[in-house]
């Protein structure tokens, strides 16, 4: 907790003074354009890796970026905390991009694939179920990448996977057909840092390097323009 404290006292004297004009911006109004979901693995850090700053993304973070899946209702048949970000941020925030990011040595994967439930967890045991397909494709179809150890190639189709299941969302599939929201998987790498994004024709996570980010950046054609933001 000292760093966390010592932190703050640090960030009001190097940093805050670049933000002050940003914050005093922000503090009636955001206006981001791309919920980000990724794990709260204290190793992922969304800003950091894209280069965003306060008011860039608006984020959702839980144990293995999972996204329980919707009822035809469009109710979360999970924890609806997940739900509510995602009406959130498209009802009211109008975000045009949703990003799943998972990551190399994850936890929760490692805990999906284990034969043995976490002890005094039934919480964390029933979050899990939500990677159980995403288990099952792997027995099923095979890994994505084969040279990746087995909670990593499970990590990569669980974005697939969590992908699906906000597809289940009817906000989400409206806007999606509307052209007007996209979805993204991207998984990231914590030994190398490297950013990798899943391209549907090759079935496989390619790196985003310049190279890449070039025809990436290509291939993002002028949406709809959304309704007028609200707040
Ligand atoms: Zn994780």
């Amino acid at each position: 907790m000292e760093n966390l404290i010592r932190g703050i006292v640090d960030f009001r004297s190097r940093l805050l003074p670049q933000y002050v004009d940003r914050f005093k911006e922000l503090s009636n109004r955001q206006t981001p354009d791309t919920l980000f979901i990724s794990c709260s693995d204290s190793r992922v850090v969304p800003d950091l890796l894209v280069s965003t700053d306060p008011g860039d993304l608006f984020t959702m973070r839980n144990v293995g970026n999972l996204v329980p899946p919707a009822t035809v209702l469009g109710e979360s048949i999970g924890d609806v905390s997940e739900a509510s970000a995602i009406e959130y941020a498209i009802l009211v925030l109008n975000i045009s991009n949703i990003v799943v990011c998972g990551h190399s040595e994850c936890g929760a994967m490692k805990a999906a694939l284990s034969a043995t439930a976490t002890p005094n967890a039934p919480n964390l045991d029933k979050w899990l179920h939500h990677a159980t397909s995403a288990v099952f494709r792997l027995d099923q179809e095979g890994p994505l990448d084969k040279r990746l150890e087995r909670h990593n190639q499970l990590s990569q189709l669980n974005v697939l996977v969590q992908l699906e299941h906000l597809h289940t969302y009817p906000i989400v599939a409206e806007r999606i057909r509307a052209g007007t929201l996209r979805i993204y998987g991207w998984w990231f790498e914590i030994a190398t840092g490297g950013m990798f994004f899943y391209e549907r024709g090759r079935r496989k996570f390619e790196a985003i390097t310049e190279k890449s980010a070039a025809r990436l950046i290509a291939q993002l054609t002028p949406k709809t323009k959304p309704p007028s933001k609200k707040s």
